[in-house]
């Protein structure tokens, strides 16, 4: 079985993100009344219910799809998923999104943060000097997600098929370096890039 996602919405975690940008007290104290609102917590709670519905209609599917694709197995037997409002991108470890009314839109980022997871939690048998070589005139951000971007080529035909997949495409085209990346993966092909990662692995 691969592992259960759990999405989680959690007030603590949103503080912690809010204190990080400011060091104004009187800020934070504004802030502090403000995310501790009760009806607050019970809407993002309720959201976060929403959404994991929805997830647990494609979720297994949707793992294994990631992990076969990678040619990686997982190593975590339960994920949380941290849903949160007040950040301008979402982010891997601790796997954290950014809400959107969209919940369609909030699985296929669920499945991108959880792809470079995957990627994580197998650094040990990756060698990524070796493998980006051929991607060295290419931004940082560019370098990170064209492997990401041919596995989720096939993960999102296969869950949400080809009309979604161009629309997720389309989402990315006013970031320059996904941009790139999605360019690079239609022009070498999904399945010649992952051969060649699959090749190095240790
Ligand atoms: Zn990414």
């Amino acid at each position: 079985m691969p592992p259960k996602i759990k999405f989680v919405y959690s007030p603590v975690y949103e503080m912690l993100i809010e204190e990080l940008k400011t060091n104004n007290r009187k800020h934070m104290k504004k802030l502090v009344n403000r995310i501790w609102d009760k009806r607050r917590i019970d809407r993002y709670t309720k959201y976060t219910q929403k959404l994991q519905k929805k997830w647990d209609t494609i979720g297994n599917k949707a793992m294994n799809l990631i992990s076969k694709t990678y040619k990686l197995r997982w190593a975590e037997k339960d994920i949380n998923c941290y849903v949160l409002d007040n950040i301008d991108f979402s982010f891997s470890v601790p796997t954290t999104l950014k809400i959107s009314k969209d919940l369609d839109w909030i699985l296929a980022l669920a499945i991108h943060e959880l792809g470079h997871r995957l990627e994580f939690e197998n650094l040990n048998r990756i060698n990524w000097n070796a493998y980006n070589i051929k991607f060295r005139n290419e931004s940082e951000t560019t370098k990170q997600h064209i492997l990401l971007y041919a596995v989720l080529e096939n993960v999102y035909t296969k869950l949400f098929g080809k009309k979604k997949l161009r629309e997720y495409i389309n989402a990315d085209k006013n970031n320059a370096d996904y941009k790139r990346a999605w360019e690079i993966v239609k022009m070498q092909g999904k399945k010649n890039i992952i051969k060649n990662f699959v090749r190095q692995l240790k």
